[in-house]
């Protein structure tokens, strides 16, 4: 066995028993996930996976679908005109804030928050909903190397629920930030965030933005190789919601957490590793993720600045 996989699975063995945090339950579907749910891939560049413990559990994706759909809207309209609608600047708000929408120049602060993610996601090219959903799931594809499909119960729950961002999609309109057809954006927002991953394909869609947008399994570019430092920026600085910053602290590499509990994060030129376990703190990230992460991190000097003499950044 190398030494990396006995490493995940001894964090495995030592962060399984914790029992903090809670299973989201805001999108009443969500709460259906079992709290002991707990894996740990890795994916690196030259195609090695690692994995240990529930790597095959399906679960929705939910905000780390908000990276993907970015890159597909960068590849729709350019870096200058999408800034013009979403901003790049972290809020340290939680990730379903809506105050500051109504201030300044209402353009929503970053594309993570759920507010740029939804105007993102208006963006996004197609001939009607039925092209524009297809264009998006065929997008999943090449990140994950397979068909993708959307969990029909949570995007039916977060629909019904989803007030708050469709609070968020009318003040836009009101502003002019997005076009009119917003219960379309809402649904396809909805929609991206009900697809169904494993915790493997999340490690594979970190590999790929690693290896500069190409999937190292199946060689498909699944994203315009120009566009994945713009990815990599937003998840270095706003991608772990309102702990971005002690994450970018502690961790040192770009991520992206979503509410049903799973983490990704980029080791460019390296690897994806990707964590999955439902229950989630304040803030929305996985209580065991954040451990793993952290250790990690510092077994492997993932941390993107540490110069130290003699590093050697994720030699397994
Ligand atoms: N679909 C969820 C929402 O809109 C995504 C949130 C998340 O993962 N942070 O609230």
């Amino acid at each position: 066995m190398t030494q990396l996989q006995a490493f995940i699975e001894k964090l495995h063995h030592t962060y399984g028993p914790m029992d903090e945090g809670q299973v989201a339950s805001y999108i009443p579907e969500l709460s259906k996930a079992n709290p002991d749910w707990f894996g740990i891939s890795v994916v690196t560049i030259d195609g090695q996976v690692f994995n240990v413990g529930d790597t095959a559990q399906k679960f929705t994706i939910q905000s780390i679908s908000k990276i993907f759909s970015y890159g597909l809207a960068l590849e729709d309209h350019g870096r200058e005109v999408l800034l013009e609608k979403v901003g790049v600047e972290p809020t340290g708000d939680p990730f379903n804030s809506i105050i500051r929408l109504d201030e300044g120049s209402h353009r929503p602060y970053n594309p993570m928050i759920n507010a740029g993610a939804i105007a993102t996601t208006s963006l996004l090219k197609g001939d009607g909903s039925t092209e524009r959903l297809h264009r998006l799931l065929k997008m999943f594809k090449r990140y994950t190397g397979q068909d993708v499909f959307i969990d029909m119960p949570t995007f039916m729950s977060e629909r019904i629920t989803g007030h708050r961002n469709r609070a968020m999609a009318h003040l836009m309109l009101n502003f002019g930030m997005i076009d009119k057809d917003i219960d379309a954006a809402l649904d396809l927002y909805f929609q991206q965030c009900s697809v169904m991953v494993t915790n493997g394909d999340l490690a594979t869609m970190a590999a790929t933005l690693a290896n500069r947008g190409k999937n190292p399994i199946t060689q498909v570019q699944a994203v315009n190789e120009d566009y994945v430092r713009d990815i990599l920026s937003i998840m270095y600085t706003c991608g772990m919601y309102n702990r971005a910053g002690e994450w970018a602290y502690r961790v040192g590499i770009p991520a992206k957490s979503g509410v049903s509990g799973g983490i990704l994060a980029v080791i460019p030129g390296k690897a994806g590793i990707a964590t999955f376990s439902p229950p989630i703190d304040a803030n929305g990230n996985s209580v065991r993720g954040l451990q793993v992460f952290e250790a990690l991190s510092q077994e492997y000097n993932l941390h993107m600045f540490d110069l130290s003499l003699g590093r050697c950044n994720f030699c397994i």
